[in-house]
């Protein structure tokens, strides 16, 4: 940086490069993303760029290197995009007011989407990232179509200068002198981990230079931007498991465009198994958030919990590449794209449940979950019921809410159902003998979270869900079955069974309920459900 001419960033620049170095970033790794990200933009703008100057042609072989010195304590990331003139340099690197890529975006508007390159980043805020880890930056760069090139060069506190330069070949180079704090960025290995987390589905490769070689550290394929006809099913299975960590085959693959006021494209997957670790640990949406190609994050929530098994990627245009936590909680491109996605995988699942068998595979692994939905998300809740499937004390595998209602019979109100911690035993319950004597169907459920989900439920089809374990279940209403059985002499024994169980129970009397056996707990008919009641004893309540 001797001599060259000194100009002096516009006032907007010197704030923001101190919101960025101090608060717009919890993750300094980031930088790299942003200085790959603009590489990968400056080559996509070549590329389209040479459709009408022949004179801008892209190398073949185009791609992004980083270069660590460790030594030197340099970092470089050339590119053999479309590079900068020195007016460029001064504008883009020196004012945020004009962000070259949002002018081209501009520019784009005016193009056949399929003459349009992928871009990432419509913000001007990433270079100065490149200040978190370096107190002094150069960039030199030659204009593709240009013989000039020139060096920027700033510690990125207020001014920068412009000097004439030499570069071989159209492109920039990005060279950064790291930060005494900041030497993780100079290992090969670490910068090769970033590059995998964020960028692996740059379209370009991305080389980072080792013991004197370059090697590609990106995957390189945008899998879920190609269209379907164009991928194996083979693909798609290694990038299920990349994504999930899972080992199996997903049982639904989801792959599509939206376009119009949502422009995004989702590749979606449903696990073939319930995953080892699955259950009480994960407890939100772990799909993938990208903008134009580039990985923002897995916690954004992009799907309701109650889906938190669906893996995959969703990769929206509508969003800045430097989108934040705190914009992504804001903004309301997030919860529409939430809900088209949330309405797209239940219109999978109701198509797919038309497959009975492959449906019940589904519904054992993942079942549970969805219920969850039924309990807490009022605007899902009457699609989940329709989705949800049970076990019933008078069908062969399992039902619909809505089959169970074309069932019920004459004089029948509500849906019965019993609750109960374990499938095995329960369609022997004493509770059932009187339902089951006078054939009336009951729902058998024995998940935790059977105990929650009916109340809140309320009806389906206009008909109540009843829990059987309540006192006053309606079965005076239907003829009892013929019995010639001497009855017992309650009158007696109730008054003496009370007197022995004392405050253990709060009555003792005779039902109608039982055929085989001779007495059954029950709830009273104010008080919690049974199988409820045993899970807030469990939980100390
Ligand atoms: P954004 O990428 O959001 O526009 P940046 O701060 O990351 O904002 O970059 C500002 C501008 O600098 C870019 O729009 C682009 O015009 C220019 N630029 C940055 N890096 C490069 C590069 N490697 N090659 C060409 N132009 C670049
Ligand atoms: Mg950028």
């Amino acid at each position: 940086t001797t001599g060259g001419e000194q100009h002096e960033f516009s006032a907007e620049v010197g704030r923001l490069l101190d919101l960025v170095v101090h608060a717009l970033y919890s993750e300094r790794e980031i930088f790299l993303r942003e200085l790959v990200a603009n590489a990968a933009d400056a080559t996509d703008r070549r590329r389209f760029e040479a459709l009408t100057d022949a004179a801008r042609t892209l190398p073949e072989d185009a791609k992004v290197r980083i270069d660590p010195e460790k030594d030197a304590r340099r970092l470089t990331i050339s590119d053999d995009g479309a590079g900068m003139s020195k007016e460029e340099l001064a504008r883009n690197l020196g004012t945020i007011a004009r962000s070259g890529t949002r002018a081209f975006g501009q520019e784009l508007a005016k193009h056949k989407p399929e003459e349009r390159p992928s871009l990432i980043g419509q913000f001007g805020v990433g270079f100065y990232a490149a200040f978190m880890v370096a107190d002094h930056v150069d960039v030199v760069s030659r204009r593709a179509g240009s013989d000039e090139a020139w060096r920027w060069s700033s510690d990125g506190k207020g001014s920068f200068t412009l000097s004439p330069a030499t570069r071989e070949r159209p492109g920039t180079d990005i060279v950064l002198h790291i930060k005494e704090d900041a030497d993780e960025f100079l290992d090969a290995w670490r910068l090769e981990a970033i590059v995998r987390k964020w960028a692996d589905h740059i379209a370009w490769p991305i080389t980072i230079r080792r013991d004197g070689e370059d090697k590609t550290a990106n995957a390189g394929t945008a899998l879920w931007r190609k269209p379907r006809a164009e991928l194996t099913e083979e693909q798609l299975n290694d990038f299920y498991r990349h994504v999930s960590h899972n080992f199996d085959t997903p049982w639904a693959t989801l792959h599509w465009h939206a376009e119009g006021t949502l422009e995004f494209t989702a590749l979606l997957f449903i696990p073939g198994s319930r995953p080892f670790e699955f259950g009480e640990q994960v407890r939100d949406s772990r799909v993938r958030l990208h903008v134009r190609r580039m990985f923002i994050t897995d916690e954004a929530g992009l799907l309701p919990s109650w889906l938190r098994f669906v893996q995959g990627v969703v990769d929206t245009e509508d969003l800045p590449l430097n989108v934040s936590r705190e914009m992504l909680q804001a903004t309301p491109v997030l919860a529409r794209i939430r809900k088209a996605v949330t309405n797209r995988v239940l219109n999978e699942l109701r198509s797919r449940a038309k497959d009975a068998e492959s449906y019940a595979g589904f519904w054992e692994n993942f079942g549970p979950v969805l219920k969850e939905g039924i309990w807490d998300d009022a605007e899902y809740r009457t699609d989940l019921a329709g989705l949800a499937r049970f076990r019933s004390s008078t069908q062969e595998g399992l039902t619909t809410l809505a089959d169970y209602v074309a069932r019920m019979k004459d004089g029948q109100e509500a849906i019965y159902y019993l609750t109960g911690d374990n499938a095995g035993t329960l369609p022997a319950s004493p509770q059932l003998e009187g339902f089951r004597a006078r054939g009336i169907e009951v729902l058998l459920l024995s998940d935790p979270v059977d105990s929650f989900w009916p109340d809140r439920l309320g009806t389906f089809e206009g008909k109540e869900l009843r829990g059987i374990s309540q006192a006053h279940a309606d079965l005076d209403k239907f003829e009892a079955p013929q019995d010639d059985a001497p009855r017992a002499d309650l009158d007696a024994l109730l008054p003496a069974l009370k007197a022995a169980l004392g405050e253990a129970v709060s009555e003792v009397r005779g039902t109608n309920r039982l055929v085989g056996s001779a007495v059954v707990l029950s709830a009273s008919a104010q008080g919690p459900d049974l199988q409820l009641q045993r899970l807030l004893r469990r939980s100390g309540q």
